[in-house]
């Protein structure tokens, strides 16, 4: 799995908004207790464990995505290797967290439509296909 940070994307702004910084701030409070993971029934009633990294693996993702410096598309990683596609969004994860991080709303669903967006919206396709750009795929 590519957890690693990231060099930060060319010309960044060190200037950040603050709501920028509470957000990935709030994945930071993690304690990797795993309970989010233990209760997830992904993991534990279905054992997709080959398949599905887990909700405290996504919050880690997340704190890298939006991160203001980073540069790295993670959607092929999160839709191949991860497989965000297996959270059905019951919020398990949310309700047992000692750290009172809202892991379902907002780590795994913006992940989840980062995905959406990169691999099946038409108009993002056709832009790409427009102007040449290039994805910088971490996985
Ligand atoms: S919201 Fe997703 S990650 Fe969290 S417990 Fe439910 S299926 Fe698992
Ligand atoms: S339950 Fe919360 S603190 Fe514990 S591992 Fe999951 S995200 Fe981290």
């Amino acid at each position: 799995m590519e957890l690693r940070d990231q060099p930060p994307k060319p010309n960044a702004d060190w200037r950040w908004q603050q709501s920028d910084v509470d957000r990935v701030q709030e994945f930071r409070k993690c304690i990797e207790c795993f309970l989010c993971q233990n209760v997830c029934h992904v993991l534990r009633t279905h054992e997709l464990k080959h398949q599905f990294a887990g909700p405290r693996f996504l919050v880690r993702i997340a704190g890298l995505e939006m991160h203001p410096m980073d540069g790295v598309d993670r959607s092929r990683f999160l839709k191949e290797q991860a497989g965000i596609g297996l959270c059905n969004i019951t919020k398990c994860c949310t309700e047992v967290c000692p750290e009172s991080i809202t892991i379902t709303d907002n780590a795994i669903i913006p992940l989840k439509e980062r995905v959406v967006d990169r691999f099946y919206d038409p108009l993002q396709t056709i832009w790409r296909a427009l102007t040449g750009t290039s994805d910088k795929d971490a996985g």
